[in-house]
C-alpha cells in the first residue's frame, strides 16, 4: 500500500483559533496618526460586519495552501485511470513553449502583422490535425469536446439547410457520452437512442431500420466508450450517407488509434478532438481545453470564422463568409492550449504518436489481462485504450463499484470512471493512459486484485472505506442536498 500521511487541514477561517494577534509582515511603526476606514472611505465601501479573516502570518498562509494542494490527487502523482477522460501527463516542455512571451503576452486585437508567429502556429496545428485525421478541413475554435460537438452538429445543420433538407433527428448509441444527446438537443434536434449489438458496437440492423430522411446525423464514438472499435464503421457510413445523413465522430478517444487509422477513410464528416485528452495539456478541474473539429469536403464551406488564411509566407484572418456558421468563440479559441498541443505533437513526431497509441492500447490490455480473473467483463470484444469491467462478482458480497473506488483511495490511487457507460451496470471504466511507466500500471492492478480479495474475505473493510484519507466516507445524499458553500462563524446562520 502506498501511504501518504496527511493531517486533516482546518479551513482558512479556523486557523489561529485562539485569535492570537499576528500579522503577515513586520512593518515600521506608524509615524502618522492612524485613521479608521470609515473616515477616509465612502460608507458603502466599508466592509461590515467583520469578515472574520484570521490573523495569520505569511508562512502559515503558504503552508495552509501547500497542504491543501497535497490533498489533491494529480497526474503528477501517479496513474489516474479515469476512462474516457484520458488523464495523461502534461510534459513540462508544453509549459515552456506556452510561456514564451511571443505567445503568452500577445493580444487578440493586435494587428495581424504583429502576430504572424501565432497565426502560423495555428495554421501548422491545423495542417497537423488534418494529417492525423485524413480530413481536409478543421477549426480550432471550440473550447472543449462538448463545444466541438455543438460546432460540428451546427455545421451539419447548415449543410442540410443549404440544400433545403430540414431534418429532425440525430441518432446516438446507448453507450454514448452524455454530451452527445445533449449536443443534439441543444442544436435543435431530437436525440434518438440506437441500441448496441451484443459485442457493444452499433447494431447495423437497428441502424438500417432507423435511418431515413428525417435523420440528420449519427453521432458515433470511435473507439466507443466500452473501448471497443466500431469495426463496421465503413458500413455504417455507407448506410447513413446513402440516405443523405452525416457522420459525426466523437474523437475523444483518438489516443487509441492516432497514427494507425484515419477517420477520414472511415467516412467521418465531422469529428472533434480533445486536445486536452489526446495531446496532453493540463486537464481537469474545469481548466481551459480545446476541442478542434475536423471536417469532410461537404462541411468545408461552413467552418466557423475567423479562419486563418495563408498567402505565401503571410498569414491573415478571414472574418466574413456567408456560408459559415459564424464564430463559436471569441477570436481563435484557447490559444495557449493550441501551443501546448502542437508542442506535444512535434516533440513526439509521427513515430512517437504511433507509439503513444500503441502503448495506450497495450496498457489497457495489460489491465484487462490481469484483472479479468477477478472482475467481470460484460463485453469481451477486443479492447483498445480502455477496458470496462463491472462489479457483479463483488456485488455478491454486497460490495459495489463505489466501495471499490473508495478503497482504491486507501491504496493511493485515483478511482476509475464509474457508472458510465450506462449500458454497463456498476461499471468500472479503466484507462491507464500511456504516459505512466508499466510498473505503475502493475501497481494499480495489484491494488485492484487486493481489493477483489478483500471483497470476498472482509467485505466490511471495503464497504466502509476509505480509512486512511483525511476525510472518510461522506454522506453523498446529504452532501448534495444540504450544500454548504459558505463558511459562517459560530452562531451565525448562512
Ligand atoms: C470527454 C468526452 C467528451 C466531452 O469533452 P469535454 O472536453 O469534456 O467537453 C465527449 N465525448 C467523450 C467520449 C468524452 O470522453
Amino acid at each position: 500500500m502506498r501511504h501518504r500521511a496527511i493531517r486533516p487541514e482546518p479551513l482558512f477561517f479556523e486557523l489561529n483559533p485562539r485569535r492570537v494577534r499576528r500579522q503577515g509582515y513586520m512593518l515600521p511603526t506608524l509615524d502618522v496618526p492612524p485613521v479608521e476606514p470609515a473616515e477616509v472611505l465612502p460608507a458603502d465601501l466599508v466592509r461590515d460586519p467583520d469578515p472574520h479573516f484570521p490573523d495569520i502570518g505569511e508562512m502559515e498562509v503558504v503552508q495552509h495552501f501547500h497542504r491543501l494542494s497535497q490533498l489533491n490527487y494529480a497526474v503528477d502523482e501517479g496513474l489516474y485511470p479515469l476512462g474516457s477522460c484520458t488523464m495523461k501527463y502534461n510534459p513540462r516542455i508544453n509549459e515552456q513553449t506556452a510561456r514564451l512571451p511571443g505567445f503568452a503576452s500577445i493580444h487578440p486585437l493586435q494587428p495581424v502583422t504583429q502576430i504572424q508567429g501565432a497565426l502560423r502556429l495555428i495554421w501548422e496545428l491545423e495542417e497537423t490535425l488534418k494529417t492525423i485525421t485524413g480530413m481536409p478541413g478543421v477549426t480550432l475554435q471550440p473550447a472543449a469536446g462538448a463545444h466541438g460537438e455543438l460546432t460540428g452538429i451546427l455545421m451539419i445543420r447548415k449543410a442540410l439547410s443549404a440544400r433545403g433538407d430540414a431534418r429532425e433527428v440525430v441518432l446516438v448509441p446507448d453507450s454514448a457520452h452524455g454530451t452527445n444527446p445533449a449536443t443534439a438537443s441543444f442544436a435543435g434536434y431530437r436525440a434518438v437512442e440506437i441500441a448496441s449489438a451484443d459485442d457493444g458496437t452499433i447494431d447495423l440492423g437497428a441502424l438500417e431500420k432507423m435511418m431515413d430522411d428525417t435523420v440528420a446525423a449519427i453521432m458515433l464514438t470511435v473507439p466507443n466508450t466500452l473501448g471497443v472499435f466500431e469495426h463496421r464503421i465503413v458500413e455504417v457510413s455507407k448506410i447513413v450517407h446513402d440516405r443523405g445523413g452525416f457522420i459525426y465522430l466523437d474523437g475523444a478517444n483518438l489516443n487509441a488509434f492516432a497514427g494507425r487509422a484515419l477517420p477520414g477513410l472511415m467516412g467521418a464528416d465531422a469529428m472533434h478532438i480533445n486536445l486536452h485528452k489526446t495531446f496532453s495539456t493540463p486537464h481537469g478541474g474545469g481548466g481551459p481545453g480545446a476541442g478542434p473539429v475536423t471536417v469532410s469536403e461537404a462541411l468545408l464551406p461552413h467552418l466557423p470564422v475567423p479562419r486563418v488564411v495563408r498567402a505565401g509566407d503571410d498569414y491573415g484572418l478571414l472574418w466574413e463568409d456567408p456560408e459559415s456558421i459564424g464564430p463559436m468563440r471569441g477570436f481563435y479559441g484557447n490559444f495557449l492550449i493550441l501551443v501546448r498541443a502542437l508542442t506535444y505533437i512535434r516533440s513526439l513526431g509521427a513515430e512517437g504518436l504511433r507509439t503513444m497509441s500503441d502503448v495506450a492500447v497495450l496498457y489497457a490490455n495489460l489491465v484487462r489481462h490481469r484483472l479479468s480473473g477477478a472482475y467481470h467483463l460484460k463485453y469481451d470484444a477486443p479492447s483498445m485504450h480502455e477496458v470496462v469491467f463491472d462489479d457483479s462478482r463483488q456485488a455478491r458480497h454486497e460490495v459495489h463499484n463505489t466501495d471499490i473506488a473508495k478503497r482504491l483511495l486507501d491504496y493511493g490511487f485515483h478511482p476509475p470512471t464509474m457508472s458510465f457507460p450506462l449500458i454497463v451496470h456498476g461499471a468500472l471504466m479503466i484507462e491507464p493512459a500511456e504516459s505512466v511507466p508499466p510498473e505503475e500500471v502493475e501497481a494499480f492492478c495489484d491494488a485492484m486484485l487486493a481489493i477483489a480479495k478483500e471483497a470476498e474475505e472482509n467485505p466490511e473493510l471495503v464497504k466502509t472505506a476509505p480509512h486512511d484519507t483525511p476525510v472518510g466516507r461522506v454522506d453523498e445524499v446529504r452532501a448534495a442536498r444540504d450544500l454548504k458553500v459558505r463558511w459562517a462563524p459560530e452562531g451565525e446562520n448562512v
